[in-house]
């Protein structure tokens, strides 16, 4: 144990083990004291501190010393080190955490991808089986974007979406709700817990903060600047409705936003 905390023999003689403990981990050292103090055995992990103030992973075998009156005496334990095995496991999740956060996110927007958006409206609507809320989905589609991108070219079409990706994920506000990048040129919104007048509000928000961005497009029959078209479908949970469904009504409403000229919301509670 010395050699691993780059001690001594002798320099570790007299010194207490909740020295070695990093000050935001002194919990664990208290939690394991009064555990040993009920005659409690228990194994654990934990991290202590080298002579040079880094973190070293040791893996805690201890075991309460009772005397034969019942009374504690003190703790006796073993520890072993595991700091690289520790050290491996630790790169291993966050490198999990950084590929299921990358397989989630669309590439070129940054926010979330159509797989992390089915995911999530497969989720909510399974929750709301069981509560009687709403749940309100919107779909975007940005309004003559093949003119703009045939105009500007496509690294201006790029810069665009990943403007609107923005713009979403600005508009909602809550932990709850998810902003995605759909396919192309659409984006979509899950709005859980939400009625169609509390959405409606917020996928106009999100028209006209996109109007507002004052992005020139000379080609759009619409506006001097770009504009997007959207529907929003609130529902409550049918046993036999799919959330493919959702969907499909969304869409349908935001292909009555286009007929009915752009740059416009159109919105059905199901
Ligand atoms: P509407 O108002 O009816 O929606 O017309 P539109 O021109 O927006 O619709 P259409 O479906 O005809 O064209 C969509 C265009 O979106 C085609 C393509 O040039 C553009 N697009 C789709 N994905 C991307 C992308 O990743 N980057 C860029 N730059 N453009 C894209
Ligand atoms: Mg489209
Ligand atoms: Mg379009």
């Amino acid at each position: 144990m010395a050699s691993s905390l780059g001690h001594t023999v002798e320099e570790m003689i007299g010194m207490s083990y909740v020295s070695l403990f990093p000050e935001d981990l002194l919990d664990i050292y208290r939690q394991q004291e009064s555990l040993r103090k009920k005659g409690d055995d228990s194994v654990y992990e934990v991290c202590l501190l080298t002579k040079n103030k880094e973190r070293h992973w040791f893996l805690v075998s201890a075991k309460a010393l009772i005397d034969e009156y019942g009374r504690f005496e003190g703790s006796f334990a073993m520890l072993t080190d595991i700091n690289d095995r520790k050290e491996m496991e630790l790169l291993l999740a966050e490198s999990n955490r950084l590929l299921t956060e990358l397989s989630n996110t669309d590439g070129l927007t940054g926010i979330a991808n159509r797989r992390n958006f089915d995911m999530t409206l497969e989720r909510e609507y399974s929750r709301l089986s069981r509560t009687n809320s709403y749940l309100s989905v919107i779909m975007l589609d940005i309004d003559h974007f093949k003119e703009y991108n045939d105009h500007y070219g496509h690294i201006a079409g790029d810069e665009c979406l990943r403007q609107i990706g923005k713009v979403l994920a600005d508009c909602i506000s809550r932990s709850v709700d998810l902003a995605a990048r759909y396919g192309g040129e659409e984006f979509a919104c899950i709005l859980p817990d939400t009625d169609v007048h509390a959405a409606v509000k917020i996928a106009d928000k999100i028209r006209k903060t996109i109007r507002d961005l004052k992005i020139e497009h000379k080609k759009s029959p619409v506006c001097e600047y770009v504009t997007a078209s959207l529907g929003v479908a609130t529902v409550r949970y049918e046993r036999d409705r799919s959330v493919e469904e959702i969907v499909a009504i969304a869409d349908r409403l935001m292909y009555k936003a286009k007929l009915s000229g752009r740059n416009r919301i159109e919105y059905a509670e199901a």
